[in-house]
């Protein structure tokens, strides 16, 4: 006999409400529906072990089917199923009340919490006129049952022909959600979501999922090819990857993953592979930002935890307790990993560093807690190729690169091409050169020269060669005190370009450059700076140079014993315009007028 019954008394027609909240996010449906079986399914299990449910279990795989024609879809368990009782509990009450829970809550909030857990059987509706469900409890005796409701508050209970154990959903599907009278999204949103629930979830008659992933493995029953085909079933297209983290808590929280580091050829490319976020080996999402640490966001791999909160904003997330332990403990993971590394195999951690760099550098720049860490094992490296340690570095250029006020200077460049001069006049004085040429290396060296005691860091065309480092060694100049001023001022007179070009004199050692045009370490910082946080307020300003005239080179003895005149302002002209095209910075109708001076004397 069958039985009517209201869902509730004080609710008007939900399901409206229901399809209208969770519009943009209606696949997920599915999920909800096969998490549900897995459930049932894992319960009936945990009670035959414990000998509660008696016999044989059978094949327990879960089937989703789809009858186009009838515009049905199903989802079939073989779990511990239900009573009337039960579906009265279940499915009238703590469903319905779930669901009514979650709209209440979260009305105002909008989009941000859809696609997360929270309101489960219910969303059926989502996307069905009207839902049956046909239920068969393992307990001895138990009579089918026959649940249905047409979106109503109405539902009825009636008597099942239902002969096997378990629960089959049947989800009439509304005209406008004809999408999902598709196997191929079906099948899609099966791989989406299911790929690795732990039980076997079959569709068209194939099984989809993996249902003992990798991750749920004890690491030390992981081998490397293990690893590496786990990689490749998660990106079925990438590069084998550089190394891996196996993670694997109990408590305080659980959390379980493996997160891959991947090879980086450009720094910051977008990523297509992503972390993916699990629950209980149920997919959740793919943006993992507020979970894990904003510098291992280049990670790949997959990350499961039960304890993450699903169905909250995101700024709740950011302060929730399990996820801040969650975050610092993957921190934690990556710095120890990379350490071990960097202890066990400095020649295999070296070759690796180009693509580990990125996230070291950026950890130690955004996260405190890493930079501690980080600081050890970040490597430096210089014109030769050779790595070093920070403090390794300081060690070996510490007894020729230390300055009169004690500082060790750390030289380097951008552009080994363009500062070509500048490093041949500092590697005759015997210095060394460190390439710092990524995106992150102008953030970097401002935030570890803070940190790292007594260490300098200057750009090779930040200063003349003798005052990057300066020693305090006041070299002779051969010119008298008011040659060198007069040549000074002759060159201000003529080339100074309202201010683009200051001059000063400097006694170098004759065979350094004539002249040396370079770029104040902090002035080109603080432009650097600026220009990264969007600031505009140099931008537009011409650049400016300092000209430093060694006044002991042979042209400056020539210059100062020519008398005013025609031949002298050329030859200053030539020089200056030399000093110039080296650097690139002479164009337009300057370059066209140097070009034809000297092509004209080559032919004269
Ligand atoms: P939740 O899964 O979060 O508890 P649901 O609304 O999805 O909320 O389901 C409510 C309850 O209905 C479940 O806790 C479970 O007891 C029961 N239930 C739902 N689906 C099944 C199923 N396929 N087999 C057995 N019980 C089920």
């Amino acid at each position: 006999m069958a039985t009517k019954g209201n869902i509730s008394v004080h609710t008007e027609n939900i399901f409206p409400i229901i399809k209208k909240f969770l519009y943009s996010d209606h696949e997920i449906f599915l999920r909800e529906l096969v998490s549900n079986a897995v459930d049932a399914t894992q319960k009936l299990k945990t009670l035959s072990g414990s000998g509660e449910a008696k016999g044989e279990l059978g094949d327990l795989k879960i089937e989703v089917k789809l009858n186009k024609e009838a515009k049905t879809l199903h989802i079939i368990d073989k779990g511990i199923g239900m009573t009337e009782e039960e579906v009265g509990k279940y499915i009238n009450q703590l469903a319905f009340s779930s669901a009514e829970e979650f709209l209440e809550k979260y009305k105002d909030k909008g989009a941000q919490v859809i696609g997360h857990f929270g309101l489960g059987f219910y969303s059926a509706f989502m996307v069905a006129h009207k839902v049956e469900l046909h239920t068969k409890s393992y307990k001895e005796g138990a009579n089918a049952v026959k649940w249905t409701c047409d979106g109503s508050t109405e539902f009825e209970i009636s008597e099942s022909e239902k002969t096997e154990r378990g629960t089959e959903v049947i989800l009439h599907i509304a005209e406008d959600s004809m999408e999902f009278n598709d196997d191929f999204r079906i099948k899609g949103i099966l791989d989406k979501y299911c790929k690795f629930l732990p039980v076997e979830i079959s569709f068209e008659d194939k099984v989809l999922n993996n249902p003992s992933p990798l991750w749920t493995k004890a690491p030390a029953d992981c081998t490397k090819e293990d690893y590496e085909a786990f990689y490749k079933e998660l990106y079925p297209f990438s590069e084998t990857p550089l190394f891996w983290i196996h993670l694997n808590v109990d408590y305080p929280f659980k959390l379980t993953g493996i997160l891959y580091f991947p090879k980086i050829k450009n720094e910051f490319e977008p990523t297509r592979n992503k972390i993916q976020l699990y629950s209980n080996q149920v997919f959740v999402t793919d943006s993992v930002q507020d979970i894990v640490p904003e510098f291992l966001m280049l990670l790949h791999g997959v990350i499961d935890s039960p304890d993450i909160p699903l169905n909250v904003s995101r700024s709740y997330l950011q302060s929730d307790a399990n996820v801040k332990k969650i975050n610092s403990h993957i921190t934690k993971k990556v710095a120890d990993k990379l350490e071990e590394i960097y202890k066990q195999d400095r020649v295999e951690y070296n070759a690796k560093w180009e693509s580990v760099g990125t996230f070291v550098k950026y950890g130690m720049i955004s996260e405190e807690k890493f930079y501690d860490r980080g600081v050890k094992f970040c490597l430096l490296q210089n014109k030769a190729k050779d790595f070093y340690t920070l403090e390794e570095y300081k060690e070996k250029v510490a007894s020729t690169q230390t300055d009169k006020d004690n500082k060790v200077v750390f030289l380097y460049s951008n552009d080994m091409v363009a500062h070509d001069s500048f490093i041949q006049a500092v590697e005759k004085r015997g210095y060394d050169v460190l390439a710092m040429d990524g995106v992150l290396d102008n953030h970097f060296i401002s935030n570890v020269e803070n940190k790292i005691e007594n260490v300098t860091w200057k750009r090779v065309d930040s200063d003349s060669v003798d005052k990057l480092i300066d020693k305090d060694i006041k070299k002779e100049s051969v010119l008298s005190d008011a040659d060198q001023t007069a040549l000074k001022e002759a060159f201000e007179k003529d080339f100074s370009f309202a201010g683009t070009y200051k001059f000063s004199t400097e006694a170098l050692s004759p065979d350094d450059s004539f002249l040396t045009l370079i770029k104040p370490e902090w002035e080109r910082r603080m432009k650097e700076m600026q220009k990264m946080q969007g600031m505009n307020i140099f931008g537009n300003m011409p650049d400016t140079f300092n000209v430093v005239i060694n006044t002991n080179h042979p042209l400056s003895l020539k210059l100062s014993k020519m008398t005013a005149g025609d031949a002298k302002t050329q030859l200053s002209k030539q020089a200056f315009d030399l000093a110039r095209l080296s650097q690139n910075l002479l164009h337009g109708e300057e370059l066209t007028a140097f070009i034809q001076r000297n092509t004209k004397e080559l032919s004269a």
